[in-house]
């Protein structure tokens, strides 16, 4: 069968591209691997009473977020304040009191500035490398851009990260970033259970090889994780697409993973703080967990690079313990009485994501820029490891793939009568 033009994988890109197209009214189909929509946004809405995010939960840089008016059109709720300064800090024994919890925002601060500074020089080298002072403060700051990363700072250039334009807005959805990604889906042609295994040229176009056989278009727009490009599950022509995917080789996802323990109550106010984070021993990674809102009180771990691999490898029993653990040592072991569900995500296992969010490597700072200006072609490439100043997230994502979307519309000579929609698309 013929389409004009295929797009693969039904996550925020994939979905930012089909919308750019049902506006241009350019007929496509998306096809999914999975049996679900949203790939790394997904409300879990089974493991609990109430639902959790697994993948994104935070609309980051609200503020200029082409989400949120898709949230407010679609009356998902969400925080409209920025709480990421409110935590709580256990260490060494102890709750920090609020001039020490002063010191570690300052300290996170300078951290982050210090990344930007470095960056702004031409240094293109790994953020562990930026020099930095002892104490709680460094501890958190160097977990905080792990989690960032989705890798060890030693892994991240420090040029690359600095790519990302933080705006510093950053608000939850609570009613689920998952299912708001879901609800902008309706009504769009995507087919689940559908894996594509290669991409050929053909004249006039391109095949796309499925599990349900060949779909033939005038173009395709590859959506997946830089993990999946970089594991060869598709098979993709030789040109500049393998140009391509030798700048991605550079550009891995790293790890990122949650653990949810639901809870009966919670065993501090939770409504003055956004999160708790936990040290227990000076010689570790502090563990950051994440309050959850909209629901059964719920506190959720986050957990990245090898750390976040080595756990998801022991598995789910494996990580729900840690998170036990580590409350257990702050909150004394009453709070294990507390504890009435848990569930733990297992991205980095998943085959058709295969890691956390992309983050660019030592020496390859440049490698985003790069893979963005390449012109492909035909077979053209969108997702969040493709937006430059947003990359890593979910509204990067949607928006990589509508810019990618409107641009091959354009170049596969849209009839005149939809340039008009095509320049209106643009000034929104
Ligand atoms: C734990 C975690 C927390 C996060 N937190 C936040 C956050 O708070 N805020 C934020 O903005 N972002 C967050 N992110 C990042 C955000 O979720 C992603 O950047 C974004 O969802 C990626 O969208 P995408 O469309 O680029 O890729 P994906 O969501 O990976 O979509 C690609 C799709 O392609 C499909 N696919 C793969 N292989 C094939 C194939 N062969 N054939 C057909 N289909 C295929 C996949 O199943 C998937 O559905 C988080 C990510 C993780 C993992």
């Amino acid at each position: 069968m013929t389409e004009k033009i295929v797009i693969i994988g039904a996550g925020a890109a994939g979905i930012g591209a089909g919308l750019a197209l049902q506006a241009l009214a350019v007929p496509f189909v998306i096809l999914e691997a999975s049996d679900r929509v949203g790939g790394r946004a997904y409300t879990d809405k089974t493991s609990f009473t109430t639902h959790w995010d697994q993948g994104c939960s935070w609309l980051h840089c609200a503020d200029v977020n082409p989400l949120v008016s898709w949230a407010d059109k679609l009356g998902a709720v969400y925080e409209s304040e920025d709480n990421s300064e409110k935590a709580l800090f256990w260490s060494e024994n102890h709750w920090l009191d609020m001039p020490e919890r002063s010191s570690v925002h300052r300290h996170i601060t300078n951290r982050f500035a210090s990344i930007y500074a470095t960056a702004k020089q031409g240094h293109d080298v790994p953020i562990s490398a930026i020099p930095d002072h002892d104490g709680i403060g460094a501890v958190i700051a160097k977990t905080m851009v792990q989690l960032m990363c989705s890798d060890e700072p030693e892994r991240a250039s420090a040029a690359g990260y600095a790519d990302y334009i933080d705006t510093n807005v950053n608000w939850v959805v609570t009613s689920g970033y998952g299912d708001l990604i879901n609800r902008m889906a309706v009504g769009l042609p995507i087919r689940t259970g559908t894996e594509v295994s290669a991409i050929t040229y053909r004249r006039g176009g391109v095949s796309v090889q499925t599990n349900s056989g060949q779909i033939d278009a005038r173009a395709a727009i590859v959506t997946t994780s830089t993990n999946v490009l970089r594991s060869g599950k598709i098979d993709l022509p030789s040109g500049p697409v393998q140009q391509l995917l030798n700048l991605i080789e550079e550009v891995p996802c790293g790890t990122y993973e949650k653990i949810a323990i639901a809870l009966e109550h919670y065993p501090f106010d939770p409504l003055d703080n956004e999160a708790v984070w936990i040290n227990p021993d000076p010689g570790i990674n502090p563990v950051y967990f994440q309050i959850a809102r909209g629901g059964q009180p719920m506190l959720i771990a986050h957990v990245a690079g090898s750390q976040a691999r080595d756990l998801v490898n022991a598995g789910a029993n494996a990580m729900v313990d840690f998170a036990t653990q580590n409350l257990t040592t702050a909150f004394g072991s009453s709070v294990q009485k507390l504890i009435c569900g848990t569930a733990a995500t297992s991205w980095q296992t998943n085959r058709f994501i295969q890691g956390g969010y992309s983050c660019a490597r030592p020496g390859a700072g440049n490698n985003r820029r790069n893979m963005i200006d390449l012109d492909t072609g035909v077979i053209a490439f969108a997702g969040e490891a493709f937006s430059l100043p947003w990359y890593g997230t979910a509204h990067g994502a949607y928006q990589s793939g509508k810019d990618v979307a409107s641009r091959l519309a354009l170049h596969l000579n849209l009839k005149k009568s939809n340039l008009n929609r095509y320049l209106a698309l643009f000034k929104q």
